[in-house]
C-alpha cells in the first residue's frame, strides 16, 4: 500500500480522533499503532507539564514569589522550544504590580496568510488568542501547606502549550497568539496590563479564549461562558463539538472570575473554557492525579478546531456587549475577605445560584447546605445570579454571622452562617 497516496484526513480532525484516543481515520494513512503513539505522547506531555507546573519547589506559583519567577522561565524556555516566534525581549511582557512586577509570557504563530508570511498584497492581520493564567494559590499562610493548583490552572497552560506545538506544526490562516498571564488570582493583573498595553492591536484580535480550570471532565461535560459575546458562538461551538463530542453547557454570561473579563470590556468577544467546580477548587487537595488527561486532551482538540475555524473565517464575530445584568464587576470593587465554602454551579443563569458542592467542614457545610440547593439571599441582599453572589460576598467581615436563604425541594428554607476569613 503506497501511504502517499491515499488521501489523508483533515488534520484536525485526525487530531480529535487522536485525542480521543482512536486512531480510525488513520488507519489508512498509517498503522493504528502511530495514531496511538501520537495520542500516547500528548497525554505524556500533558502529564508532564502539569507536574512541572505543580511542583512543590515553585509553592503554589504565588504572586511576587521566586516560584511564580521560575515558572515563567520556564514557560519562555518551553515557548522558545517549541518554536513560537518571540514579539517581545524573550517572550516576556512586564506586568507592573504593587510592590514589584510580574510577567506574562507570550509568543506567536504567524499565520499562513499574515504579514509575516505574506508581506504583498492584502496579508489579513487578525489574529486569535489563547490564553490561560500560571499563577496558582501559592501557600497557606498560617500552615505553610502549598496549593499545588493543578486543575486552576496547571492544566489550562499544559493544554496551552500543546495547542502552540499543534499550530507551529500546523499553521492557520490567520495568526495565533498564545499567552500564559500571571496575576489572574490577584484580580487578572496580568490580562488588564495586556488589554492596557497589547502587543497586536485588541482591535484586530478576532477572539479571545481562556482556558482556566480544564482539567476535569466528568461524564463528558464541559462549559463554554461568554456565549453572548457574539451573535455566532453557539452554532459554531455546536459544529467545533461534533468531533470532539462534549455534553456542551453553553452559558450566555462570562464567568466574570477570569482573564476574559478585561477583553470583554475592551470590546473582543471572548469565551471562558471551563470543566466544572469540584470540592478541591482552591484547596491544597487540587492536586495533579485528579485531573482526567484524556479528558484534557479532548479540550485541547476542541480547542484546536474553534482555533483553526476562527483563523479560516472570512469575516469577523459580531461582538455584543454585555447587557447590565451581566456586566463586569465595577472597577475598584473591594476586594472579598470570606470564606463560605459552597461550590456554585455556574451553569445555572438566573434564579439564584445552585450548589454543585460544598467543601467539608466550611461555613457552608456546618450550616446544612449541600448540593442541589439554591441559594435566593444571602445576608439580605436578593441573589439573582452568580454576579449577585459574588458582589454580596466582598461586603462581608471574616466571623460576620449572615442569614442564608435558599430552596430545597421547592420549599424556601433559612440558616445562619458564621464567615470564616479568607485565606
Ligand atoms: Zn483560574
Amino acid at each position: 500500500m503506497n501511504a502517499a497516496r491515499i488521501r489523508k484526513p483533515g488534520r484536525l480532525s485526525a487530531l480529535c480522533r487522536m485525542g480521543i484516543g482512536v486512531g480510525v481515520v488513520w488507519l489508512a494513512v498509517a498503522p493504528v499503532a502511530d495514531a496511538q503513539d501520537a495520542a500516547a505522547d500528548r497525554l505524556a506531555r500533558l502529564q508532564r507539564d502539569v507536574k512541572t507546573l505543580v511542583d512543590p519547589q515553585w509553592e503554589g506559583r504565588d504572586i511576587l514569589s521566586p516560584g511564580l519567577a521560575a515558572a515563567a522561565q520556564w514557560l519562555r524556555n518551553e515557548f522558545e522550544t517549541i518554536g513560537l516566534q518571540p514579539l517581545t525581549d524573550d517572550f516576556a511582557q512586564i506586568v507592573p504590580i504593587a510592590q514589584g512586577t510580574g510577567m506574562n509570557v507570550l509568543g506567536l504563530v504567524a499565520g499562513t496568510n499574515s504579514p509575516e508570511a505574506k508581506p504583498e498584497a492584502k496579508p489579513e492581520t487578525s489574529h486569535v488568542i489563547v490564553a490561560a493564567h500560571y499563577d496558582g494559590q501559592g501557600k497557606n499562610r498560617v500552615d505553610g501547606n502549598v496549593f499545588p493548583s493543578a486543575d486552576d490552572n496547571a492544566s489550562g497552560v499544559a493544554a496551552l502549550l500543546e495547542l502552540a506545538r499543534w499550530f507551529v506544526q500546523n499553521p492557520p490562516e490567520r495568526s495565533v497568539l498564545f499567552v500564559a498571564f500571571t496575576g489572574e488570582e490577584s484580580g487578572f493583573l496580568g490580562s488588564r496590563a495586556y488589554v492596557g498595553a497589547p502587543v497586536l492591536p485588541l482591535e484586530q484580535c478576532v477572539a479571545m479564549l481562556n482556558l482556566d480550570t480544564v482539567g476535569r471532565v466528568e461524564n463528558d461535560r464541559f462549559t463554554v461562558f461568554g456565549v453572548g459575546t457574539a451573535g455566532d458562538w453557539a452554532d459554531m461551538l455546536a459544529g467545533v463539538n461534533y468531533a470532539v463530542g462534549f455534553q456542551l453547557d453553553l452559558v450566555k454570561k462570562g464567568s466574570n472570575a477570569s482573564d476574559d473579563v478585561p477583553f470583554v470590556e475592551h470590546g473582543v468577544p471572548a469565551l471562558h473554557l471551563f470543566s466544572g467546580a469540584n470540592a478541591d477548587y482552591h484547596q491544597p487537595t487540587d492536586t495533579h492525579d485528579k485531573l482526567n488527561y484524556v479528558g484534557l486532551s479532548r479540550v485541547v482538540a476542541f480547542t484546536a478546531e474553534l482555533v483553526d475555524y476562527l483563523a479560516r473565517r472570512d469575516t469577523n464575530l459580531r461582538f455584543v456587549p454585555p447587557g447590565a445584568e451581566s456586566a463586569p464587576p465595577a472597577a475598584g470593587r473591594g476586594k472579598r475577605k470570606v470564606s463560605f465554602g459552597s461550590i456554585p454551579d455556574f451553569s445555572q443563569e438566573t434564579g439564584g445560584v445552585l450548589l454543585s458542592g460544598v467543601i467539608p467542614s466550611s461555613p457552608a457545610a456546618k450550616a446544612g447546605l449541600q448540593a442541589g440547593d439554591v441559594i435566593v439571599e444571602f445576608g439580605g441582599v436578593p441573589i439573582d445570579g452568580i454576579v449577585d453572589y459574588s458582589d454580596a460576598m466582598v461586603s462581608f467581615e471574616p466571623g460576620e454571622e449572615v442569614v442564608v436563604r435558599f430552596v430545597r425541594a421547592g420549599e424556601e428554607r433559612e440558616v445562619k452562617v458564621t464567615l470564616l476569613a479568607r485565606r
